[in-house]
């Protein structure tokens, strides 16, 4: 879907198509070099981090398994609650695997900090975080994002597998979400 399919719901293409997949390239080669000889878990995020994972998993010039959780975050509002509940468990064990957490977005890190805690306690070997965009203003927790694609500033953005009601996911860029769509 490109930006005239949504007409004036975005205010601005802040990452286009072009940048996500040069970046992605970038960080795919940095996991193929920092894991050479390991075997790697990719664990997905749903539902955001469904593209960001299908593109990443491609860019690698390796094997990996990928397994996927669910869990809630900022509900049909644009606000994180802090909450985490699991709506969706790993299909497997991760005892002494070497876990990678692909993430569409860190905002105040609430999120991810308790997912990675959670995977550490379950055994893993190691736990590490890929995240495609960062809100660098709004960390409440400081968690060690070891792979960031983009900065971005602290506004709601919609695309590239994230959503506003379930919508917006399928546009191949990330765009700011126009104030008359939400206010
Ligand atoms: P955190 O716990 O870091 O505040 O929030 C993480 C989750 O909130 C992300 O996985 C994502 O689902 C959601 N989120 C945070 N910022 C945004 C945003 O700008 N747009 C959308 N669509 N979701 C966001």
């Amino acid at each position: 879907m490109n930006l005239s399919a949504v007409g004036d719901d975005i205010e601005r293409v802040i990452v286009t198509e072009e940048d996500l997949q040069a970046k992605i390239k970038e960080l795919a080669a940095r996991v193929d070099s920092d894991y050479r000889d390991r075997d790697l878990l990719l664990v997905g995020v749903l539902k955001g981090a469904v593209m960001a994972m299908a593109d990443l998993a491609r860019a690698l010039q390796r094997n990996v398994e990928m397994d996927w959780m669910a869990v809630s975050s900022y509900g049909s509002g644009t606000k994180s609650s802090g909450v985490v509940r699991i709506l969706k468990d790993l299909d497997r064990d991760i005892t002494g695997r070497e876990v990678l957490i692909v993430e569409d977005i860190v905002d105040s890190g609430l999120t991810l900090s308790w997912l990675k805690s959670n995977l550490e306690s379950r055994g893993a070997k190691s736990v590490e975080i890929l995240a495609i965009l960062r809100k660098s203003d709004a960390a409440k927790v400081d968690v060690p994002v070891k792979y960031v694609g983009f900065d971005i500033p602290p506004d709601f953005v919609v695309g590239y597998g994230l959503d506003y009601n379930e919508k917006y996911r399928n546009l191949p860029f990330v765009g700011v979400l126009a104030k008359h769509m939400y206010s």
